[in-house]
């Protein structure tokens, strides 16, 4: 038909190079567009933490839980990190929303805290560029104080990646805050571009398996040798592995056999708002006061 005849005599000739720099363009427009967006939508307060809990493989406990950005601007629906995260890595929105996040998940662990839900940890994800900048540990520090948390109760998530660009400045404050007993977990493991060697360089303390392994572990001999690998030096350098993205039995029972300490992933539990997970949370806190009355 007429369409596809343009879209080929468009992929052809000098057109071609023309076509390109027009979907270089329209994708930079949106971006762009996309960011601006963002800007209104952090003043009108369109952005909010959803929970995800980490439960313990063997007993299926709820032991911490990873705060997950969503964005629902006013016409409707949901806008995925995984769109917005980059876009505002870019153009530096991403300090500002990096330190909204470390405020609003202080704000709720101290609030949580307060009507006696246990202790949960909350991990935060933090992207490259918050990291390189510092600013965002500063923010950490003030929230920490502020709502008076020790750093026990607030986690923080990095890439492979992240890590291995990090300088001495950014290598010291991970430093100091491991030290003071702040868990530091380096997400998506085995996707990124770092040596083993690393993981002598870096304060952390818990490795998560990239849900890609967990998602092909069933009919992968591949995919299951890296997760039996990582565990094992997991383990063997005194990190917690947490499977990421199990999704279903099969996934649950081949993690537990090779013995990861912890497991999150929709099979157990969706992110979920504040709201919800305070409904699920309060409703464990019941269910253990029951269980000690009876
Ligand atoms: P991540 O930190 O690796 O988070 C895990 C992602 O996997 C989340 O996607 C989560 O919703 C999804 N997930 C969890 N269980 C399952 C499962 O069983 N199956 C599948 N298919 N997916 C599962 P989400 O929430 O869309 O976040 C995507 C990424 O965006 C995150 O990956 C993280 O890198 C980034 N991100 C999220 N929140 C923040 C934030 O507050 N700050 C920064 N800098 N990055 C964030
Ligand atoms: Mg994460
Ligand atoms: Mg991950
Ligand atoms: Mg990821």
């Amino acid at each position: 038909n007429a369409d596809v005849a343009k879209n080929r005599a468009k992929l052809s000739g000098p057109n071609r190079y023309w076509f390109f720099e027009q979907q270089i363009h329209d994708e930079l427009v949106r971006q762009h567009q996309l960011a601006e967006r963002l800007q209104y939508a952090m003043r009108r307060g369109e952005l909010a933490l959803y929970y995800q809990p980490q439960v313990a493989a063997r007993s299926g406990r709820i032991e911490n839980l990873e705060a997950l950005i969503r964005w629902f601007p006013s016409e409707g629906g949901v806008v995925s990190p995984s769109e917005f995260i980059p876009v505002a890595e870019r153009s530096n929105l991403i300090h500002r929303i990096g330190e909204w996040v470390v405020r609003e998940a202080c704000r709720q662990q101290a609030q949580w805290k307060a009507v006696g839900l246990g202790d949960y940890r909350i991990d935060i994800n933090l992207s490259g560029k918050q990291v390189a900048n510092l600013k965002v540990f500063e923010t950490l520090e003030t929230c920490m104080q502020e709502f008076q948390l020790s750093p026990r109760e607030i986690g923080i998530e990095l890439t492979e990646n992240v890590l291995i660009q990090a300088d001495d400045r950014v290598l010291n404050v991970l430093r100091r805050l491991y030290h003071r007993g702040m868990k530091i977990a380096i997400d998506d493991f085995g996707t990124g571009y770092s040596s083993l060697s690393y993981l002598k360089l870096f304060p952390v303390t818990a490795l998560k398996i990239d849900r890609t392994f967990v998602r092909d572990a069933p009919h992968d001999p591949s995919d299951r040798a890296i997760m039996a690998a990582t565990v094992f030096i997991g383990h063997r350098l005194g990190l917690e592995v947490v499977a990421e993205g199990v999704e279903n039995e099969e996934q649950l029972e081949l993690v537990c056999e090779m013995g990861c300490d912890l497991v999150q992933g929709y099979y157990h539990f969706k992110p979920m708002s504040a709201t919800d997970t305070q409904k699920l949370l309060s409703g464990l806190v019941t269910v253990t006061t029951d269980i000690r009355d009876s």
